[in-house]
């Protein structure tokens, strides 16, 4: 599969799933049809399908204007508020999104908001804004417990897996990350690496399951407690 950022606002990855070049494109969660429309006008391709994490709105705006291009599916989570769903999916559902071959498994992840859900086929994570590289989303609508549950289900997927996330935090994240564990070499590592790319104009991701679990201080929290106290922490930071 091929796995292309489109950038949207002023941080924010659109991802393009494609089985190979020139094939129609999954898109997941077009915050904004512009920049997906001249994407695909650029590769002179269609739309497949659209995958939808949660209702935020820089996750779901594109959605109606794509429709009015394209009559495509729409799969998300079971949230009314969610306008164009054509599937409504929760915990353990599978299925092939139009235009690819995978199958993909719902994972339900509350915690940034109560109907946030990540995608997950062998090798891929799409997470939105549960699971970002060196933090997680904040916590607008769930508990810490239900929070710090959702993480570790991702953190237990097989540690090769890519991990794609739908913002560009990673810098501001591992500069928290620093201070929370500042004798973690990983994560000093991780700093110069993050800001090479970014010098490149290169996104610092897709992150792997196996690098989270050495850099992201909100998978090292031992209990709810210490996972609400990093977040709250880092919302002030
Ligand atoms: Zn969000």
């Amino acid at each position: 599969m091929l796995i292309t950022p489109i950038s949207a606002f002023d941080d924010n990855y659109i991802w393009a799933i494609q089985p190979v070049a020139g094939a129609p494109a999954v898109i997941v969660d077009p915050g904004d049809h512009r920049p997906v429309l001249a994407w695909l006008e650029q590769q002179d391709i269609e739309l497949a399908s659209i995958l939808i994490t949660h209702h935020h709105w820089d996750h779901t705006d594109g959605v109606l204007p794509l429709l009015e291009h394209f009559k495509v599916p729409v799969y998300g989570p079971r949230n009314p508020v969610i306008k164009g769903l054509s599937t409504q999916l929760a915990d353990g559902d599978s299925f092939i999104p139009e235009g690819l071959e995978q199958r993909f498994t719902v994972i339900e992840t509350p915690g940034h908001t109560l109907d946030h859900i990540s995608f997950y086929t062998p090798g891929l994570l799409f997470c939105g804004d549960t699971l970002f590289s060196a933090g997680c989303g904040r916590m607008f609508e769930g508990t810490a417990p239900q929070f710090l549950a959702s993480l570790r289900k991702l953190a237990e997927l097989p540690a090769s897996t890519a991990v794609y996330c739908t913002h560009e935090y990673t810098a501001a994240n591992l500069r928290f990350a620093a201070a929370a564990e500042p004798d973690n070499p990983s994560i000093q590592k991780a700093q110069q690496e993050v800001s090479n790319w970014r010098r490149d104009h290169k996104p610092s991701l897709p992150s792997s399951i196996a690098r989270e679990l050495s850099i992201n201080p909100f998978l090292h929290a031992r209990n709810a407690e210490e996972f609400a106290q990093l977040r709250q922490w880092k919302d002030k930071f």
